[in-house]
């Protein structure tokens, strides 16, 4: 391919939800914040109606294609990404032509830390930018929700772009998922001697994508039965749960309804600057999620008991579940033993080794050149 026009550099981070999961397409509450590593989309208009994608990302096949042909189901691989932004935006109405566009990320993909999400709200921001297409943040993470929903196939709620688009630096983003408002509630972990250590266990189990979809669909059914619009209005959780057959379906909607609670309980202690007491709201929710969501695997629980035995605050897996990253809030002092720890209970297990990283508050998506 010739030489990619580039008018500008979009950067979208990745990002970790503290706590508040599986509750956003439940109109729920969700806890994110950006994390450093992002993704830049280098960005050309082009003339002749050419949509050419490329990424730095190992076994990223370049592709060229007529941006007017573009089709849900007609790609599949990571160009989708990408070209579905430009499909989503002409479905909104947006008169977008052709265009370079080349990736290059270090958010780790597949590893739940929403690497798809930084990669389609960089491309998002960078058409706003380019055609003045005037986008707000809910509007510009709506297209990018699109992208995953109705182009690459990905049933996901709003948490992963509201994060990338609204994180700011040094803050956890507070989102209610009914009417996407949100407060920026300060998280300093430094400033309390704690890391937010990130465990990506590099295990990604064959449930992924069908056990979300799943526990979707269950959501929606228990709602129905309940009489409610969303699992959000539910006003008794007790008798919500009562009035439920007892089973799988009510111990779903257990896990969406403390979770909430749970969201709560972490957003007061942040605001009363107490990083600490949030530690056993962490190991809870991942207990409702291994016990109640059925969500965890052998490698995530391992890499939670292995950090909780070795002095973490708390710990809990982040995004879908059935592999990806867990999170631990850890004594600054105490971080090495655990990294040491879980890489040694991993051994033992004989699972893939882990890759750790640190979650620190990181900024929002955002124009670079
Ligand atoms: P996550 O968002 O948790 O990382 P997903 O399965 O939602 O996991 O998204 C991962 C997919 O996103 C990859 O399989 C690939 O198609 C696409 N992707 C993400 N980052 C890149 C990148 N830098 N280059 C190419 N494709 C990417
Ligand atoms: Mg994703």
């Amino acid at each position: 391919m010739s030489e990619f026009v580039v008018e500008g550099v979009w950067a979208a981070p990745g990002r970790v939800n503290v706590i508040g999961e599986h509750t956003d397409y439940n109109n729920g509450f969700v806890l994110p914040i950006a994390i450093p590593h992002t993704a830049r989309a280098f960005v050309g208009r082009r003339t002749d109606g050419r949509l050419r994608l490329a990424s730095t990302h190992a076994g990223s096949e370049s592709v060229d294609l007529a941006a007017a042909d573009l089709a849900p189901g007609a790609l599949s691989g990571w160009a989708a990404y990408p070209a579905g932004v430009v499909w989503a935006l002409r479905a909104a109405g947006y008169d977008i032509g052709g265009a370079d566009i080349r990736i290059d990320s270090d958010v780790p993909v597949g590893a739940g830390l929403s690497s798809s999400a930084a990669l389609s709200c960089a491309v998002v921001l960078a058409f706003g930018d380019l055609y003045e297409l005037g986008l707000d943040r809910i509007e510009s993470a709506r297209i990018a929700q699109r992208v995953e929903t109705d182009f690459v196939g990905v049933p996901v709620g709003m948490l992963d772009q509201m994060a990338s688009l609204g994180c700011v630096e040094g803050h956890a983003y507070f989102l209610d998922c009914r009417d996407l408002t949100g407060t920026h509630v300060p998280f300093d972990c430094a400033g309390a001697g704690l890391r937010l250590l990130v465990v990506d266990t590099r295990a990604r189990h064959a449930l992924v994508d069908g056990g979300y979809a799943e526990r979707r669909a269950s959501c929606e059914e228990a709602a129905a039965l309940l009489g409610v619009p969303s699992l959000r209005e539910v006003a008794d959780p007790d008798a919500a749960l009562a009035a439920l057959p007892d089973g799988p379906l009510r111990r779903r909607v257990r896990h969406v309804l403390t979770e909430n609670e749970r969201v709560l309980r972490v957003v007061d202690a942040l605001r009363n600057g107490d990083v600490r007491a949030i530690g056993p709201e962490l190991t809870a929710s991942h207990a409702s999620m291994r016990d109640d969501y059925t969500i965890s695997c052998p490698e995530l629980d391992t890499a939670v008991d292995t950090a909780l035995a070795e002095g973490a605050l708390g710990a809990r897996l982040v995004g879908g579940g059935f592999g990806g990253s867990a999170i631990a809030l850890v004594d600054e002092a105490r971080c090495e033993a655990v990294t040491a720890a879980v890489e040694k209970a991993f051994a033992a297990h004989s699972f893939t080794p882990p890759r750790f990283f640190q979650a620190v508050p990181s900024a929002g998506a955002r124009r670079e050149g």
